[in-house]
C-alpha cells in the first residue's frame, strides 16, 4: 500500500474522496453542520498535499439522496444533501480558495479541475446524485468511475466509513490509476492500524462491549470477538434476547424471537472458547418508551409486565466498569441503554468513565463509531480513550473479517 507521507504531490492534482458525510440543520433558508467531526479528521491528509504544492479535487457522499424514481435526473438531488454547505468550512479551516461543481462527470466539470491553480481545491457535488455511483451492475458504472477519475493525476482514498462499499467513488475509480498513484490518507491509514491493535496479538485481558439495539446486526462480529476476546460485556437492547431465551421474563423489552436459538448457540460457543460473557444483572426498566416514563430498577431475568428494560442498571454499571478496569485491551461498539434520552443514559455514560479509566491505566481502547462513538463526543471524551473510529459499520466488517472493496482497492 502507498501511504500518503511517502507521496510527493507537487505539481500534481490528487483526487481525494472523503468522508464529509455530517449531519446538516437547516436556519432560515441555510444549511449548517452540527458536528464537524468527520472534516475535521480529513484536514490532516488534505492539509499534506497542499503543502506539497498540490491541488485537490474533493469527492464524498452526503446522506442518502433518493435517485431511483422515474422521474430523478442523474446528477440531481435535494438542496439538503448538496455538498456545497460544505464550501465555507473548508475555505475557512484550509485557507485557501474552494470552487464547487455540481455536474460532476461532465466535461464542464473537468475543465475546472484542470484549471485549478497551485494550492486550490474543488468541491465535487454529492456523488450519490448518481444512480451510477452505488449500482455496481448498471453499465454506467464503471464509465461514471472512469469520468471521475479523470479529475486527478493520484487518487487518494480517505474515507474508511465508505470502505465497505463497492462504489464508483471508493473502489471503481482506483482501477483508472497506476498502483503507484493510489495513495491510502491519514484518515484510513489510522483506522487500519487500530482495528489490527485489536485484531493481532492485543494485550491481554482484551474485553469487548457489545450494546445497541440488536443481535442480529452485530451477531457475525461477536462470533469473530469470540476467538480473540477474554472476556464479552452484552449490555443494550440485545441482552434481553439472551435472557428470554434463557427463560427469563423480560416484559416488553426488545426481543429478537427469531434469534433466541441463536443466542444460546453464543452463550454455548463462549463457554467453549473458554470466554467469560457478561450480562447485565439489573435493568432500569419503564412503562413506555418516553424519558418521562414510570421507572423502576429490576432484576433482568424478572421484568413484569408492561415494562421494557431501556439502561443497564446499578449492579450491572459496577460488575461491568470492575471488569473493564482490569482490562488491558477494550473494543467498545453500541450504546448500554437508550442514551438519547436523558434517563436512560447514565449506563453508558458509566461504561465511557470506565473505559476511560482504564485507559488512563494504560489500556489501549478502541471506541467503534455510531452510537458509542456519540456517546464519548457527548462527554467531551475523544481525547481519553485511545482511538474513536469514524467508520461504524465499515469498522465492524473489519474485525468480522470481510474484505472492504476500498481497502483491497489501495492494496491494487
Ligand atoms: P445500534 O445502532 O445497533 O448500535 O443501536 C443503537 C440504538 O440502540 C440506540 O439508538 C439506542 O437507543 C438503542 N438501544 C439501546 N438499548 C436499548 C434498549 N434497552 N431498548 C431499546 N433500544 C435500545
Amino acid at each position: 500500500m502507498v501511504y500518503l507521507d511517502s507521496y510527493y504531490f507537487a505539481g500534481k492534482t490528487a483526487l481525494v474522496r472523503v468522508d464529509f458525510n455530517v449531519p446538516l440543520k437547516e436556519e432560515n433558508g441555510s444549511f449548517k453542520i452540527t458536528d464537524d467531526t468527520r472534516l475535521k479528521a480529513a484536514l490532516p491528509t488534505l492539509k499534506k498535499i497542499l503543502k506539497d504544492g498540490g491541488n485537490i479535487v474533493l469527492m464524498s457522499h452526503l446522506g442518502r439522496p433518493k435517485n431511483e424514481g422515474e422521474n430523478e435526473k442523474e446528477g440531481k438531488g435535494e438542496n439538503k444533501f448538496s455538498l456545497k454547505h460544505i464550501v465555507e468550512y473548508l475555505k475557512e479551516h484550509l485557507n485557501t480558495e474552494v470552487k464547487f461543481v455540481d455536474d460532476i462527470a461532465s466535461d464542464k466539470a473537468l475543465e475546472k479541475s484542470r484549471n485549478l491553480k497551485k494550492g486550490e481545491i474543488l468541491l465535487l457535488e454529492n456523488v450519490r446524485f448518481y444512480k451510477a455511483e452505488t449500482k455496481t451492475e448498471n453499465p454506467a458504472h464503471e464509465e461514471f468511475a472512469q469520468k471521475l477519475a479523470r479529475h486527478g493525476d493520484v487518487y487518494v482514498n480517505d474515507a474508511f466509513g465508505t470502505a465497505h462499499r463497492k462504489h464508483a467513488s471508493t473502489a471503481t475509480v482506483a482501477e483508472f490509476f497506476e498502483r503507484k498513484n493510489i495513495v491510502c490518507g491519514y484518515v484510513m491509514q489510522q483506522e487500519l492500524d487500530n482495528a489490527h491493535k485489536v485484531l493481532e496479538n492485543p494485550e491481554r485481558p482484551f474485553v469487548a462491549i457489545m450494546g445497541g439495539a440488536k443481535i442480529s446486526d452485530k451477531i457475525m462480529v461477536i462470533e469473530k470477538l469470540l476467538d480473540k476476546v477474554d472476556a464479552l460485556i452484552i449490555g443494550g437492547g440485545m441482552a434481553y434476547t439472551f435472557f428470554k431465551a434463557q427463560g427469563g421474563k423480560i416484559g416488553s423489552s426488545l426481543v429478537e424471537e427469531d434469534k433466541l436459538e441463536l443466542a444460546i448457540e453464543l452463550l454455548k460457543k463462549a463457554e467453549e472458547k473458554n470466554v467469560k460473557i457478561y450480562l447485565p444483572k439489573d435493568s432500569i426498566a419503564a412503562n413506555k418508551f418516553d424519558n418521562n416514563a414510570t421507572t423502576k430498577l429490576v432484576n433482568n431475568t424478572e421484568i413484569p409486565d408492561g415494562f421494557m428494560g431501556l439502561d443497564i442498571g446499578k449492579e450491572a454499571q459496577e460488575e461491568f466498569s470492575t471488569v473493564l478496569k482490569s482490562a488491558k485491551t477494550i473494543m467498545w461498539n453500541g450504546p448500554m441503554g437508550v442514551f438519547e434520552m436523558s434517563n436512560f443514559a447514565e449506563g453508558t455514560k458509566k461504561i465511557a468513565e470506565a473505559v476511560i479509566e482504564a485507559t488512563q491505566k494504560g489500556a489501549y481502547s478502541l471506541i467503534g463509531g455510531g452510537d458509542s462513538a456519540a456517546a464519548i463526543n457527548q462527554m467531551n471524551a475523544g481525547d481519553k480513550v485511545s482511538y474513536v473510529s469514524t467508520g461504524g459499520g465499515a469498522l465492524l466488517e473489519y474485525l468480522e473479517g470481510k474484505e472492504l472493496p476500498g481497502v483491497t482497492a489501495l492494496e491494487g
